[in-house]
């Protein structure tokens, strides 16, 4: 018989394939049969860089979160990590020869993780050099480049700091780098888009802000359970109040209206839970104001004085009449 991935029989790489594509958001796209069969090419292990810059690695540890045996470590295992910092057991001129031989081979998808300072390049260099540098140099001959996390994708944090941190959109023109923002990367969506690009060879359809539409065409708030709260004006004003524990966030900070993200659908820690129904309110990371523009973060500010002019002019319609 003939064996695939680990082993596994036809029929039960067939099935992971589409238990792989459901759990990614990939299965109303591509047929069970189209994933085994970019699964299979890519045992060939397309190789994979990564990148961090400033960052907090939040990104590199919300991706190692995977747990292991599951359908996503198995792709994973199957495409090689020639270069993380964090992750890598070589150190030093090892690791940094590991990178110059992967660059000189090419066609690597590129993932960047963290800012890149504007204001000095000294800020952040790697291996004593630039950052920046290593960045521009390593997308010349990627195959893909996607960006992760608030800071690769918008600046993030390191944006409102001395060192003015940039996107890798900002250093790097003219190359089509897809977006996944959010605080962290969600792993589900750096996943989904390597598969997506592994079984069509180009990037997913992306929204104006380059994020796939696939994960990031809908609001928070259209998905959220609290939202017939919303409609009927009942704020959370007292944490304390059972009476209010289902309430809409929105007086406590939150940005749902105007977040772009599938969060209240996929859910974080393996579907467990995510922001707003653990009670607390969306800070927007998948936004480029998170989180100076979107500040103050669990309280009402411009950003909910804008959502409620737009309520009440009528623009965000109930959901029994959306
Ligand atoms: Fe949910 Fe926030 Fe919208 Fe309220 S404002 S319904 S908490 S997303």
């Amino acid at each position: 018989m003939v064996k695939f991935f680990d082993g596994l029989s036809r029929r039960d790489f067939l099935k992971l394939c589409g238990t792989v594509a459901a759990t990614v958001g990939l299965s109303d796209l591509f047929t069970v049969e189209q994933v085994a069969a970019a699964l299979k090419s890519a045992a060939k292990k397309p190789p994979v860089i990564w990148l961090e810059g400033q960052d907090c690695a939040g990104c590199t540890i919300s991706f190692l979160t995977i747990e292991d045996p599951t359908p996503a470590s198995l792709i994973l295992d199957k495409i090689s990590l020639r270069y993380h910092e964090s992750v890598m057991a070589a150190s030093g001129y090892m690791s940094e020869k590991a990178l110059e031989d992967t660059i000189k081979e090419g066609g690597y998808v590129l993932i960047v993780e963290g800012s890149i300072p504007d204001a000095d390049d000294r800020f952040c260099m790697v291996g004593g050099r630039p950052f920046r540098e290593i960045l521009q140099e390593t997308a010349r001959k990627a195959k893909a480049i996607i960006a992760v996390g608030a800071c690769a994708t918008y600046g993030g944090i390191p944006r409102g700091t001395p060192t003015k941190g940039a996107p890798a959109s900002a250093v790097l023109p003219g190359k089509t780098i897809i977006n996944l923002p959010t605080c962290p990367v969600h792993m589900d969506h750096v996943v989904g888009t390597i598969l997506y690009f592994l079984v069509t060879k180009k990037a997913p359809p992306l929204d104006k802000l380059n994020r796939p539409l696939m994960y990031f065409g809908m609001s928070v708030h259209e998905n959220c359970r609290r939202r017939a709260h919303f409609d009927n004006d009942e704020y959370l004003t007292d944490w304390n109040d059972p009476k209010q524990k289902d309430w809409c966030l929105l007086e406590k900070g939150c940005k749902g209206p105007e977040t772009y993200s599938d969060c209240p659908i996929r859910r974080w820690n393996s579907g467990i839970n995510f922001c707003i129904d653990s009670g607390a309110p969306c800070q927007g990371c998948s936004e480029p104001g998170f989180y100076t523009e979107q500040s103050p973060l669990y309280a009402m500010g411009t950003v909910t004085d804008r959502i409620l002019a737009k309520k009440a002019a009528g623009l965000i319609p109930r959901k029994d009449n959306a």
